[in-house]
């Protein structure tokens, strides 16, 4: 078993439509025009404009007081559990959630936190599963320090919490002692499917981070923000995983670029998802989730094709979508697809199936 992604296979065609994930977004010729005017300094010693700049900007659109900027939202996600908790802490989180399965176990490594998965459909729990999961302080017990929400949640199916949920889920933690986190990879997806504000979703929650790499189209970066004792001492964390930069604010810029431009056109990225969940469902033995966003679940079981195997068949006439479980596929919209790539995705999939 190798660790390291696999490089291109270059017996593959080009790809023409690309739903493997919104991570695969390209930066435009515009964003990288913003990034060649940026004004530079020296992060790690306060000096760059750009980068400060853009965390006033997200401090600002999220609530809060403060915030810092980190190359990715995994580094986001682990200062966090860093910040709030302290070795042999216990974190609640859903059981699908992104630090449980997709951080190379980073909460056990770096933290050193447990992290605990709790039940409910759709990547969401409610308030009384937060109660149920909630332990007797004695000396037996895990102290439990965070509750980590995710939003949207990715695995269950790009889903939006509502407002209220967010706020019952935080306000059971704080009245237990316990601080709150929001994995916020796909806030402003969320916000915009609601009609919410993304200060609003977050206002339970003393940390909040939003990924620019993903449907906002920049090539590298995160913003994590919360109060201002919070922000200095995730800067601690920041130095310590070497996410301390120099000459950031070259993509400080492009988020800049993303919040002016890309946020709005998220609903675009909806509706696509919408057309390609309708157009997928018509397919004989595929059942489809029904997306909320920009994440469109699949089950292809019907077809007696495993999930792998129909994204194998459909990449070599260039359509790619990504693999969650065995019969469960994953395609995401994102600025890079539009309308008539959601068709030929569908006729793409639809010939593959028949042939099977
Ligand atoms: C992508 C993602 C992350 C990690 O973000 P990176 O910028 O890829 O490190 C964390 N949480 C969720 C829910 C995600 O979808």
């Amino acid at each position: 078993m190798s660790f390291a992604p696999p490089r291109p296979d270059a017996s593959l065609p080009p790809l023409v439509v690309n739903l493997f994930s919104d991570t695969q977004t390209l930066p435009s010729r515009a964003m990288k025009e913003a990034m060649m005017s940026a004004a530079l300094g020296d992060e790690q010693m306060g000096d760059d404009p750009t980068i400060w700049a853009l965390c006033d900007r997200v401090a600002a659109l999220l609530g809060k007081e403060a915030a810092v900027f980190l190359p990715s939202g995994t580094m986001c996600n682990q200062a966090a559990l860093a910040t709030h908790c302290r070795p042999g802490d216990e974190v609640l989180a859903h059981r699908t959630a992104h630090i449980l399965s997709s951080e190379a176990s980073g909460g056990a490594a770096i933290a050193g936190v447990q992290i605990t998965g709790l039940p409910g459909e759709r990547g969401q729990f409610d308030a009384e599963a937060v109660r149920a999961a909630l332990r007797s302080h004695d000396r037996h017990a895990p102290p439990q320090t965070l509750l980590e929400v995710e939003q949207t949640a990715n695995a269950g199916g790009g889903t939006v919490w509502p407002v209220e949920k967010l706020a019952a889920v935080a306000e059971v933690a704080h009245t237990a002692g316990l601080a709150t986190h929001m994995d916020g990879a796909r806030l402003l997806n969320a916000a915009v499917a609601a009609g919410a504000a993304p200060a609003d979703m977050a206002a339970g929650f003393d940390s909040v981070w939003i990924d620019f790499s993903k449907g906002l189209g920049t090539p590298v970066g995160a913003v994590l923000a919360g109060s201002s004792a919070f922000i200095d001492r995730a800067w601690q964390w920041k130095q310590r995983l070497g996410g301390a930069l120099r000459q950031g604010g070259i993509v400080a810029a492009a988020c800049l670029y993303a919040l002016d431009h890309n946020i709005d056109r998220l609903a675009e990225d909806h509706a696509n998802a919408k057309a390609l969940a309708s157009g997928l469902a018509q397919i004989p033995g595929i059942t489809v989730e029904t997306p909320e966003t920009n994440l469109v679940f699949f089950n292809t079981r019907g077809t007696g094709l495993a999930a792998v195997e129909l994204a194998k068949r459909v990449r070599r006439q260039g359509v790619a979508f990504s693999v969650n479980s065995a019969w469960r596929g994953r395609a995401c919209t994102h600025l890079g697809v539009d309308r008539a790539g959601i068709e030929q995705a569908v006729a793409v999939i639809r010939a593959a199936v028949a042939a099977a």
